[in-house]
């Protein structure tokens, strides 16, 4: 299916560059616009690696309006919205908590579902392509709980309706949880097991990618800012960018958490907050896991990646800033030390905090298809903590989209323009 069309698409992140794999290989004339050097790093670099079809409820479900709330209050709890009087943040959390209610878990569970296993079908895929050059692992993913109480919480909520829309969660007790890892000693009552979860290395990820893009003849522009648009009649003209102008036939936002504010211009609305999240990669761990683990009590998540081991977590809706938090860092490490008690701060010693900004929607749905009233232009952003999870899916999607062709996933939950 040769194409002599071309696309721009404006950021680099792992969305951007799945979004060029999917158009490059039907033939479209790709070209990434990044304001970065190439090798930098964007989101999903320090992220958990997470391929998670488990991930079905948005994070605006039932009961987060209060939590959050209570939340609210403490810089060291694990989703914190810092309280600022900006009209943007106050729309959003206005529309979050809109769609905190059991309606909109049920009806996205099953959108989220086809994303989410579609897109790990596709992951397996490129694995193969590539030689397995980013370390596809499909070891399931354990949401480990401290106490009764809470697996008998998320036994009734988030493995129910997994089971319901297909996606196989296991109750296990201590005994079956430390037969599946018996290589560490676990302080939990129990977990959730999700066997079709798989993980990624992500810092393997994206230079595969990007090599794999440069031999398809994608051409990208590193150290390059978007920051302006020309229209006419319905369309967008071109990108103005500090490289000079760039004209495309069709145009593709994938600035991430970023996104609204490249949009400046073209009086847009993209309701999105930038969730900021820490990681802490130990190089050659004393302490040996095969599975990833979610700390479920402190949202800690714990990933085996090569020869390293990986902490991430915390959600801090505080706008774009460089400021690590330190209470915040600490509590990851506290949350690991809880759940791994052979781990000892002696472990973390010297590890440097990563931070990136997850783009979060606030209906806990990613943002894919045509964009206003601009007939060839699209984006692909929102995916908050699914972000690697769905940027397969989401760049087949794109090239469906502005080929013309019928989406394999229904789109309307994720329309753009659903908050315009
Ligand atoms: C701690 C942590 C753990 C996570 N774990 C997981 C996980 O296990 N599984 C999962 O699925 N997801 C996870 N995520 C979420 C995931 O990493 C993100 O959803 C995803 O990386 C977002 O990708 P993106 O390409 O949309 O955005 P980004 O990676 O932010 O990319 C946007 C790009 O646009 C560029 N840009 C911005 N402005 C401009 C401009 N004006 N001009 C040109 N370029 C511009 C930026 O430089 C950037 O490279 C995690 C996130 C964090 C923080």
């Amino acid at each position: 299916m040769r194409q002599s069309k071309s696309v721009i698409i404006c950021g680099g992140g792992v969305m951007g560059l799945s979004c060029a794999y999917y158009l490059a290989r039907e033939g479209w004339r790709v070209t990434v616009i990044e304001r970065n050097a190439e090798g930098a790093d964007s989101c999903a670099h320090g992220s958990a690696g997470y391929i998670s079809p488990s991930h079905v409820e948005p994070i605006s479900a039932p009961g987060m309006v209060w939590k959050g709330l209570k939340w609210m209050l403490s810089s060291r709890s694990p989703f914190y919205i810092k309280p600022r009087l900006d009209s943007d943040l106050i729309r959003w959390g206005w529309l979050f908590a809109r769609h905190c209610t059991e309606a909109h878990r049920r009806r996205s569970a099953p959108v989220l579902r086809d994303l989410c296993l579609a897109s790990r079908k596709l992951v397996v895929e490129l694995a193969d392509i590539t030689g397995d050059a980013f370390e596809l692992k499909q070891e399931g993913l354990l949401n480990l709980c401290q106490t009764q109480a809470t697996l008998d919480h998320y036994s009734a909520g988030l493995a129910a309706l997994c089971n319901e829309v297909g996606v196989e969660a296991r109750v296990l007790d201590a005994a079956q949880v430390a037969a599946l890892e018996p290589g560490a000693k676990l302080q939990v009552a129990g977990a959730i097991y999700f066997p079709i979860d798989a993980h990624v290395s992500p810092r393997r990820l994206i230079p595969t990618l990007t090599t794999l893009l440069k031999e398809m003849g994608v051409k990208f522009c590193w150290n390059t800012s978007v920051y302006g648009w020309r229209a006419a009649g319905g369309r967008v003209t071109g990108v103005a960018t500090t490289g000079g102008d760039h004209l495309a036939d069709e145009y593709v936002l994938t600035g991430g958490s970023w996104s609204p504010a490249m949009l400046q211009g073209l009086e847009l609305r993209l309701p999105m907050q930038a969730g900021k999240g820490y990681s802490l990669t130990m190089d050659r761990p004393r302490l040996r896991l095969t599975k990833p683990m979610i700390l479920t009590e402190r949202r800690v998540a714990v990933t085996p990646m090569g020869d390293t081991l990986r902490f991430g977590g915390t959600m801090e809706i505080a706008g774009h800033n460089d400021l690590v938090r330190s209470e915040r860092v600490q509590q990851i490490i506290d949350g690991a030390k809880a759940f791994l008690p052979e781990l000892t701060d002696a472990d973390f010693a010297g590890i440097k905090p990563w931070f990136g900004y997850r783009p979060v929607s606030p209906d806990g749905m990613p943002y894919i298809g045509r964009l206003g009233r601009y007939a060839n232009l699209s984006t692909a952003s929102g995916h908050a903590m699914l972000g690697l999870t769905l940027a397969p899916i989401s760049g087949l999607l794109i090239a469906e989209v502005l080929s013309g062709r019928k989406p394999s996933v229904d789109l309307s939950l994720l329309n753009p323009n659903r908050f315009a």
